[in-house]
């Protein structure tokens, strides 16, 4: 196959003695030399060159503007700055980086798709999985706690639904277990002389339950201390050592479940 003349042809990648061309999925072509992409890639096959055949055109599934950037780290020059790039035009080079092995690529790709955790949970999470970075998925799993079931299942690729769905059944569970945690405890000061009998835990308990039940899962993760301190507060807990060090040990049982299990007990990632 031989470019005609309406092709529209990379201008960054448009050697003359070009020895193999890659055409994009958007049609546009990228003629590039075969000791390059052999050199910065491993898992980039290109056909064998024949005697006496024109230059060989390869068509891949990736689109030009990913290709574009991909090649720039397959031969000799600086890295094409990739800071600045939307994120999903990120993902796509990430996704193509670690299907052609082109190392230079999958390391800064990997530093910028961790910058998109917060703002790309889904996207992070996926990619993550797929290519076995378990400290990366364990992050960016928090982040997708509280969204909408259906959109988690839509975005995220099929082999990751059960154990993403077993994560957040975890953390829906969450509230009960803590609440189990603390009910049959009561604090036992009695009155004395000086002071009446205790009666705030049952009213710091049941101010604890409310926040859960009223809070979504998203404000569990992000606002556990505080939903205590805050009950501690309104319930003058500090009036009671004992309660104070019962409601401490509780907090502190609470916000460490905050991160504990980590999704990839779930996953093989
Ligand atoms: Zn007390």
């Amino acid at each position: 196959m031989s470019p005609s003349d309406d092709t529209v042809i990379c201008s960054l990648f448009n050697a003359k003695d070009a020895d193999i061309i890659i055409r994009s999925f958007d049609g546009i072509h990228f003629r590039v030399y075969r000791r390059d992409l052999e050199a910065y890639s491993e898992g980039f096959v290109a056909p064998p060159c024949g005697n006496n055949s024109p230059i060989e055109t390869v068509q891949l599934s990736e689109t030009s503007g990913v290709l574009k950037l991909l090649l720039q780290f397959m031969r000799k020059q600086r890295q094409p700055d990739i800071k600045d790039i939307e994120f999903e035009l990120l993902a796509d080079l990430a996704e193509a980086a670690e299907k052609y092995e082109v190392y230079a690529a999958i390391q800064l790709c990997n530093i910028y798709m961790r910058n998109g955790v917060s703002e790309h949970p889904l996207q992070v999470l996926s990619y993550a999985t797929k290519h076995g970075y378990a400290d990366l998925a364990n992050e960016c799993a928090i982040h997708t706690i509280g969204m909408d079931v259906k959109q988690v299942l839509r975005c995220l690729p099929p082999n990751v639904h059960v154990s993403w769905l077993q994560f957040h059944l975890r953390w829906q569970n969450l509230p009960h277990e803590l609440l189990r945690y603390k009910s049959a405890i009561q604090c036992r000061r009695r009155a004395d002389g000086s002071s009446p009998p205790c009666t705030q835990w049952s009213e710091f308990y049941a101010r604890v339950a409310e926040s859960f039940a009223r809070k979504g899962l998203k404000a569990l993760r992000l606002q556990m201390s505080s939903i205590f301190l805050d009950a501690e507060n309104a319930t003058d807990l500090s009036d009671c050592s004992k309660c104070m060090s019962l409601a401490n040990a509780w907090r502190n049982h609470a916000v460490s479940l905050v991160n504990h299990p980590k999704y990839t007990t779930f996953s093989e990632c």
